[in-house]
């Protein structure tokens, strides 16, 4: 039966495969269907083993994986709408915030391609011992072998980009599994990486039952490597299961920000632009405020109308600043545990007539408040007034997670007790913690992961030092 030109094959081998059963994907905002995809399982994710272990055994040398890379930077570059308006149509993502994405998967592509032309062992000082005299050493730096690699819904495009393109730069071939909700943005992605000249079999895109492919990917022992970003239990869960793999693992934080006396002017606006994008869908979304009292007033009287300021609404229109969350189950879930708080609600908590749930502010939650110690991962943000610095950070650092905080103060002392005291991967400093450019080393300690990504810290990650020594 001929394919629609909606209806999109799983990507294996170079191949478009058709597995006889289709998972429609739909738009979050009005529940029409976007496409539909051909719904895979265990037996196509060994068949994309089978392509990757097969596209190995023909290494590509490093000017040709930095050549495919930077070609599918200027490919995508040439297909930015096209891009963001598949992320905004299965992500329900703003377009404003999908054109974004998609000019920041440029740049993840434009550094991986550097990382491929750099990638190399080092020499080691072998006449620093007397065991070592006579001997040069050095080591190389080799493909670790298949990558697995699991992405989420929140950035379909950008954190695809984030495990595919570092794979390339260090020589593996890659079995992705999208997120099923938007596994369009990725095929997308892997077809450009076709186009810019990508052998067969080097990036395969598996869509369908979460649980046997992912179970492929843990058991089977070509895959060398799971890349992962998502939620903590099922990352947590393949670190556990995978255990003679690397398994990287980005996954979730409780956001913090903490605004001192001394604040930059224009603090509670920026936070307010930022927290809700993308419907605090965002892994360093800002979800707690901790403002010292002097503050508290004046952070108050601006951050709130700024909040209501926001356009709530569909998000394909260019002026939308806050869209829907990714299903209903999530937006109930929110509401409730926005009904469940024992703060005050400022603003929000409700939904619009459009079913968008309205930017929430609740002053003053229970630490044990599950907006409060939980990753809501939704628009909703905590304001907590603390005594000092030291209350603040207290605050901040009250969570199982630690992926990034920020810290808002013209003290520079103050900011630096707060770099060196908050127990996260990254702080930001008169920035919201949401900041991310796609070169730095991004990633989380405690439960939000074990990893760092940014092409720089991935390619290494995905490589294995051999050492050569040789006898003079
Ligand atoms: P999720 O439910 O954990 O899903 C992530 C991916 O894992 C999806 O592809 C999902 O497939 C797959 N998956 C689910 N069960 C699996 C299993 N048993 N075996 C293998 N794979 C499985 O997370 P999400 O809701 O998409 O994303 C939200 C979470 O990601 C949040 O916690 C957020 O903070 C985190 N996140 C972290 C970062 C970071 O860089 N640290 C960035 C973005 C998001 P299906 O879609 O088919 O279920």
């Amino acid at each position: 039966m001929a394919t629609a030109a909606s209806d999109h094959p799983l990507l294996i081998g170079g191949a478009s495969v058709e597995t006889g059963e289709w998972s429609d994907v739909r738009s979050p905002y009005s529940g029409t269907t976007v496409g539909r995809i051909a719904k895979g399982g265990a037996a196509e994710a060994r068949s994309a083993l089978d392509a990757a272990e097969h596209a190995m055994r023909e290494p590509l040398p490093a000017h040709e994986r930095a050549r495919i890379l930077d070609a599918t930077a200027r490919l995508l570059e040439g297909r930015l709408e096209e891009a963001a308006q598949i992320i905004s149509a299965e992500a329900g993502k703003p377009l404003k915030a999908a054109r974004v994405e998609a000019q920041r998967a440029v740049s993840t592509y434009t550094f991986a391609a550097v990382e491929a032309r750099k990638l190399g062992g080092e020499m080691v000082p072998m006449d620093a011992s007397p065991a070592g005299a006579g001997k040069l050493a050095f080591t190389l730096r080799l493909p670790i072998g298949i990558v697995g690699a699991i992405s989420p819904f929140n950035f379909p495009l950008n954190l695809v980009a984030h495990k595919i393109a570092p794979a390339l730069a260090a020589g593996c071939a890659v079995v992705l599994k999208p997120a099923s909700t938007t596994p369009l943005s990725a095929l997308f992605l892997a077809r450009l990486e076709e186009e810019a000249g990508l052998p067969a079999g080097w990036i395969n895109v598996v869509s369908g039952s979460a649980g046997a492919i992912g179970d492929v990917l843990v058991e089977d022992e070509r895959v060398k490597l799971i890349t992962f970003t998502g939620s903590g239990d099922v990352g947590w869960g393949i670190a556990e299961r995978a255990h003679r793999k690397r398994v990287k693992l980005e996954l979730g934080n409780a956001t913090p920000a903490i605004v001192c006396s001394d604040a930059p002017p224009g603090t509670a606006a920026k936070l307010a632009a930022n927290a809700f994008s993308f419907a605090g869908q965002s892994c360093i979304s800002v979800q707690r405020i901790f403002v010292v009292h002097d503050a508290w007033e004046e952070f108050v009287a601006e951050f709130l109308p700024a909040v209501q300021a926001l356009r709530v609404g569909d998000p394909a229109d260019p002026d939308t600043d806050v869209g829907p969350v990714i299903a209903e189950s999530e937006r109930d879930r929110i509401l409730e545990w926005v009904r469940t708080s024992e703060g005050e609600v400022l603003t929000g908590g409700e939904l619009t007539a459009d079913g968008v749930i309205r930017p929430t502010v609740i002053a003053r939650p229970a630490p044990t408040d599950r907006v409060q110690c939980e990753e809501v991962f939704g628009p909703v943000v905590t304001l907590t007034g603390v005594a000092n610095l030291g209350e603040a950070i207290a605050g901040a650092n009250a969570t199982r997670y630690g992926l990034q905080a920020a810290i808002f103060s013209r003290d520079l002392p103050t900011c630096l007790r707060a770099a060196q005291e908050l127990e996260f991967g990254g702080v930001t400093v008169n920035e919201v913690p949401t900041f991310r450019a796609d070169q730095m080393p991004y990633g989380g300690v405690k439960a939000s992961g074990n990893t760092k990504e940014g092409p720089a810290w991935a390619v290494r990650e995905m490589t294995e030092e051999r050492l050569v020594v040789l006898q003079l």
